[in-house]
């Protein structure tokens, strides 16, 4: 996915098919799948990989879901910390940095 210098909104499309259900390739792809995804995947096996995704029901959702996920991630790491603060209701962000530190912090939440 090529993408223009300076551009950090992710494209919309991308955003939606993150709403589209489960990232669930083929099994015995899982593993490709992912490399693909984040650009790890080199060689005949990328090709091997790209040719199934394109062709299976299973494969090309589900790439095409990590691709709009690892986007809006890496979108997410490029907004100001204000800006990111303002994607989400104040509740909801202090829920979330809440479980962030928890995890961080390997203890578990003790709310439900
Ligand atoms: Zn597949």
């Amino acid at each position: 996915m090529m993408r223009k210098n300076g551009e950090t909104q992710a494209p919309n499309q991308e955003i939606e098919a993150l709403d589209e259900g489960p990232i669930e390739p083929c099994e015995h792809m899982t593993n490709q799948i992912n490399s693909l995804a984040d650009g790890t995947l080199h060689g005949v096996i990328k090709h091997f990989t790209r040719f199934h995704a394109w062709h299976c029901g299973k494969c090309s959702p589900a790439l095409r879901r990590l691709i709009a996920l690892r986007t809006r991630v890496i979108t997410l790491r490029q907004l100001p910390r204000d800006a990111e603060r303002n994607l989400l209701p104040v509740a909801r962000y202090s829920a979330l940095k809440k479980a962030m530190d928890a995890l961080e912090s390997g203890e578990e939440s003790s709310n439900g």
